[in-house]
């Protein structure tokens, strides 16, 4: 594939819209169509498999929105009205006597005869137990009508929906006790580096705790993946075919670190022997250099190894791609308009994205966007997005994305 976009410092950079399409593309050829069948309170963060289409109306039957009586308009002649029945929620009433009313309460279905029901509050029980209306009443007033919020046959999510708190409390409604979704993606989460220690190890000389690792892998699991964690890898090349070759069974290879092009790029070595490899230089900052192949035909994203640039380029390439692996349509984070709450006096030729929050509706910027700092995204509540090319001054409009928005 030929670099698309602009002359960087270190050659022609490609941008970020480019590759998410590219990476878009792979992912729609490599759709997983593969489902199993889970009980809802296990199908939250999956991916629903068929359209949910409604089997019922809702609700199923006219019912009052309000604790009060029922009655039908034309029977209120300023006459107080005897009560002939009550009727809870749960209940099924028996048809309305003409000429009288029904105590009701709220969620209680609605009796036949009766075409209005009026709350409590404007209702004057008599001595003798007939009631009176103060206000003037209308025609299906506080009923919730049959239908009213689906009817049979209707298309009430469709297939490619991520299933969260809402969706599963939509499908209950509709009485589905399961559904069909589509099978986790397995993710096989490798990081690179002889420099890497894990937590809990005491440090050597020149080494860091590996951050990415468990990053990923939380993030994956929020995301309804199914984690394979490869380790870490030493910058060795045998090492590195061997372990690539071990990871068999898994829809993508994520790697992280040793896409550098620098003499460790051990990973670049292997795709190319066994397999194929782009090496992307992104407009994007955090997160410029972007490893895209396959190993024996297994899908390999190489994430740059500064921790910013990693959740930078998963956030906005690689979780988009194991969205739509499962058929999401929509795997693009919300953007909301906000004023700058700083300056950008000097206009950058790839485009950025600060780790920044909302202060008093200004997206205000951590001060230090060094793509080793994890610090600025924890500090942060979202992405500040700044273009390519571009300087600000505060009030200016830029793009905000909430880490909220891809974190789930
Ligand atoms: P690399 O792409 O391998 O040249 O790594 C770029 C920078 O990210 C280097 O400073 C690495 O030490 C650092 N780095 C790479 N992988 C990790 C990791 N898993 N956790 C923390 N830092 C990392
Ligand atoms: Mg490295």
């Amino acid at each position: 594939m030929n670099p698309v976009g602009k002359p960087g410092k270190t050659g022609i950079l490609m941008p970020v819209e480019v590759a998410l399409a590219r990476l878009l593309e792979t992912a729609d050829a490599a759709r997983i169509v593969e489902r199993e069948r889970l009980p809802l309170a296990q199908a939250q963060g999956r991916v629903l498999a068929d359209d949910l289409l409604s089997t019922l109306d809702l609700p199923p039957w006219p019912n009052s929105a309000m604790d009060g009586y029922a009655l039908r308009v034309a029977d209120w002649t300023g006459e107080p009205l005897s009560v002939s029945q009550k009727i809870f929620a749960g209940q099924a009433p028996v048809a309305l006597e003409p000429g009288t009313c029904a105590r009701i309460f709220t969620g209680a279905p609605v009796p036949a005869g009766a075409d209005c029901v009026e709350m409590q509050e404007n209702a004057e029980v008599q001595a003798d137990g007939r009631v009176r209306f103060s206000e003037k009443l209308s025609p299906e007033q506080n009923i919730r009508p049959q239908g009213q919020e689906t009817t049979v046959g209707e298309l009430i999510l469709p297939a490619g929906t991520v299933l969260g708190p809402i969706e599963l409390g939509l499908a209950a409604s509709l009485g589905c006790a399961e559904l069909e979704v589509i099978r986790k993606v397995r993710v096989a989460v490798l990081s690179t580096g002889d420099e890497l220690v894990e937590p809990g190890q005491a440090l050597g000389p020149g080494q860091i705790y590996n951050s990415n690792r468990v990053l990923l892998c939380s993030w994956l699991q929020r995301l309804g993946c199914e984690v394979i964690d490869a380790g870490i890898l030493p910058d060795d090349l045998d090492a590195t075919r061997a372990r690539l070759g071990g990871l068999k069974d898994v829809d993508l290879i994520l790697s992280t670190g040793g896409v550098s092009v620098g003499e460790a790029d051990f990973l670049g070595i292997a795709l190319r022997e066994e397999g194929e490899l782009s090496l992307w230089k992104l407009a994007i900052k955090p997160g410029k250099p972007l490893t895209f192949g396959h190993f024996r035909g297994v899908p390999v994203i190489g994430l740059p190894g500064n921790p910013a640039s990693t959740l930078v380029t998963f956030a906005l390439l690689a979780r988009p791609y194991l969205l739509r692996l499962q058929g999401v349509e929509q795997v693009e984070p919300l953007k909301i308009q906000v004023p700058a709450g700083f300056d950008w006096p000097v206009a950058g030729n790839r485009r950025e994205y600060l780790r920044g929050r909302l202060e008093n509706g200004r997206a205000v910027i951590y001060k230090n966007q060094s793509s080793g700092v994890l610090r600025s995204a924890a500090w942060a509540d979202g992405l500040v997005e700044v273009l390519e090319d571009r300087t600000l001054v505060a009030g200016d409009a830029v793009y905000f994305i909430a880490l909220s928005e891809v974190l789930g």
